[in-house]
């Protein structure tokens, strides 16, 4: 109670002092429900003065942690770190939901000036050499404060986080970690504005209607009313949006079409002109080598690993290598099985990667009878969503009901409060699901609010859902692809993690765990997507309502292997590029595409696939914070596949007990305990490897 009555007394004496903040939302209490963000009244303008006010009394209450005369203890400065920062915390959050979905010129603006001083503010509290020293005190004398396991896991974070933000670092290279932060940051802020403006700025528009011969209708009725949108009426047009692009790659005949919008895609910030990211990456792998060298690591990646389950570059290869053979070995089969199709239909050309989707789809209906747009009409986007919900009620006793009185960013968000059985209030959930310029690519869960617990006060998290899925048409409402369901029931599963959070402490709840470790509960979830008796509770006919026919089932289940050597050899690859970036020992800019090439030859890479990313538009690793961290879907594949595999030995996917013991361990243990404990005290063993390449048809 008493830290909500200090941040009231804050508030309280902020807007006393000055009336030009009484008007900034930011920093006036949230009359909303739930306390959500009260987004009809906050303008672009109230950021920046908000960010300045929230690290001004962050350094106050820092200050007062620093000068109590008190020795410190765990409460006193460990968990006084914890619970301090709000004002600054809730303008960031908020930020960073809207940069990445709610951006535009005026907001991009502001984005420089914010990451600058959210870097420096940063940089001020981890070189804070008596601020250091209090923390370093708590934890040379851990024992004497009889922690239990969430408060050692919280202290340890705390350390960690100084000693990685140079707090041992003498004065002068204190100076230097600090501008290389800074410049790290504001490539890695240019380096995602240059991808995104590479996806808005292209569009392939067809005016002669033979060459949209091969798309379905609903692929065709969404590129019309894209043309729309873009002010073309009359005309079609795809963009380099992956829900605009795929079903262009699977069905357009025209093969010289797909390899333009093929080209254009796998070009992103590689077109030498002012949004060129070559440098600008090479330059982030070299800074990134600098500092990590500052602070005693031989690669940046030793770095990152340093706090994630993996540890060391060499586990991460050592999964990574042990994977790769038989993906490659399986493309390489698919390869030669879609160049008999091209022969066959009396064509001489080689397959190239601008093929793979369209032969791919063809190889699919060749040898399972299946058509990916004979699904979609059962996909229809809301009975997904209340697929998604039914699983989280079944499951884990979530309920969901609409909110109509929650302020939202965009007209395309709906907002839901989550309860328990009982009725009680658990959480709120946004969802947002549509593409718009204004939104960055892909799909994402992050926290408005996360949970915590504040003298015995419980906190419910705030948690979005973003995703950029099939829009709906005149015709026909959004129908989803497979993959799209999977990647709605991935972040689903990640929101999840989020509000079913039951911890103390916000540093380490919900979904602060190690990022090889975030991916699982997401993950886990897309076994449950297309598991057939769960398929049999949502996907319904969007016109007649009828259930999917077993038949379409079977036809899932039969192909679940279909195209699994691209898919793990596209994200493989990928994974041993960021690695590569990564393990750079010699600081020397790097030719950007020379280094790739090199790096893909080394591997093995057939020319047909291209890396799931290329350098240049690789968000997760230069622009996100993935850098060395993009093999963690892999490294979490490996616990969702064994956790889904206990659901299934006990022959019922909706096993109560297993469930809750997944719960238990699991959703509600954040980062409170090493994540492997977790995992065993949820699944009794270790992991094994064994499900996930079963899965992928890799044995
Ligand atoms: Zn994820």
């Amino acid at each position: 109670m008493k830290q909500s009555i200090y941040l009231f007394l804050i508030l309280g004496l902020i807007s006393m002092s000055c009336s030009n903040k009484e008007s900034n939302p930011f920093l006036v209490e949230w009359n909303t429900p739930f306390q959500t963000p009260p987004f009809d009244k906050i303008k672009t303008e109230h950021y920046v003065p908000a960010f300045k006010e929230g690290i001004k009394i962050h350094n106050k209450e820092i200050e007062n942690i620093v000068k109590n005369p008190e020795a410190p203890t765990f409460k006193n400065t460990i968990e006084a770190l914890d619970y301090s920062g709000k004002i600054l915390t809730r303008v960031r959050r908020v930020y960073v939901g809207m940069n990445d979905a709610m951006t535009n010129e005026q907001f991009q603006k502001i984005s420089k000036e914010i990451s600058e001083l959210r870097s420096s503010h940063e940089d001020d509290i981890n070189l804070n050499a008596k601020l250091f020293e209090r923390v370093k005190s708590v934890y040379d004398n851990k024992e004497n404060f009889h922690l239990n396991k969430e408060q050692q896991m919280l202290l340890d974070r705390y350390y960690k986080q100084f000693v990685r933000g140079g707090a041992n670092l003498n004065d002068a290279d204190k100076e230097t970690f600090r501008q290389l932060n800074k410049d790290i940051s504001l490539l890695s802020i240019k380096f995602g504005e240059n991808v995104q403006k590479d996806i808005n700025n292209y569009e392939l528009v067809i005016e002669n209607k033979d060459d949209l011969d091969g798309l379905p209708q609903g692929v065709i009725d969404a590129a019309a009313v894209t043309a729309k949108e873009k002010g073309k009426e009359g005309k079609w047009v795809f963009t380099i949006q992956k829900s605009s692009m795929i079903p262009f790659l699977q069905y357009a005949k025209n093969r010289k079409l797909r390899e333009q919008i093929y080209y254009a895609y796998t070009h992103k910030g590689d077109n030498n002109n002012e949004q060129d990211n070559k440098k600008i990456l090479a330059q982030m792998a070299s800074l990134r080598l600098k500092r990590a060298n500052l602070l005693g690591y031989k690669t940046h990646a030793d770095f990152v690993l340093d706090k994630e389950m993996a540890k060391e570059s060499k586990n991460v290869y050592g999964l990574l290598d042990k994977v790769w053979p038989p993906a490659l070995k399986i493309a390489k089969k698919e390869r030669e099985e879609m160049q008999k199709i091209i022969y066959k239909e009396g064509n001489k050309f080689k397959l190239a990667s601008w093929d793979w989707w369209y032969y791919a789809e063809k190889l699919k209906k060749q040898k399972y009878d299946l058509d990916e747009e004979q699904l979609r009409p059962y996909f229809k986007l809301e009975n997904v969503i209340q697929g998604v919900f039914d699983l989280a009620t079944n499951l884990f006793d979530m309920h969901f009901v609409e909110r109509f009185d929650i302020p939202k960013y965009h007209p395309d968000v709906k907002t839901f409060e989550v309860k328990d059985k009982e009725g009680n209030h658990i959480a709120i959930l946004y969802t947002d699901y549509f593409p718009r310029a204004s939104k960055r690519g892909g799909a994402w869960m992050d926290a408005f609010t996360k949970q915590s617990k504040e003298d015995g006060k419980f906190i419910h998290p705030v948690i979005y859902n973003v995703g950029n899925f099939t829009k709906p048409t005149a015709h026909t409402p959004s129908l989803l692809s497979v993959d799209e369901v999977e990647t709605l029931f991935h972040e689903f599963g990640h929101a999840i993690h989020g509000m079913l959070s039951n911890c103390t402490y916000e540093s380490i709840s919900g979904t602060e765990t190690p990022r090889d470790f975030v991916e699982f509960p997401s993950q886990v979830m897309e076994n449950w997507a297309m598991h057939p008796d769960v398929l049999k509770k949502y996907a319904k006919h969007f016109k007649t309502g009828e259930i999917i026919p077993k038949e379409l089932i079977d036809k899932i289940s039969n192909s679940s292997k279909w195209n699994q050597g691209f898919a793990t050899v596209e994200y493989l690859a990928a994974s041993y590029l960021d690695m590569a970036w990564h393990t750079l020992t010699d600081t020397t800019l790097q030719d950007s595409n020379k280094f790739e090439t090199k790096t893909m030859n080394e591997l093995g890479l057939i020319p047909e696939i291209v890396p799931r990313y290329r350098s240049t538009y690789f968000n997760h690793i230069f622009s996100g914070e993935y850098s060395s961290g993009y093999y963690s879907y892999i490294w979490s594949e490996v616990l969702d596949a064994d956790a889904f595999a206990a659901f299934v030995e006990s022959g019922n996917v909706y096993n109560k007990e297993l469930a809750s013991k997944y719960k238990k361990y699991i959703l509600s243990s954040g980062g409170t305990d090493d994540a492997m404990t977790l995992y065993r005290k949820f699944r009794g063993k270790d992991p094994s490897i064994e499900p996930l390449l079963e899965r992928r048809g890799l044995k």
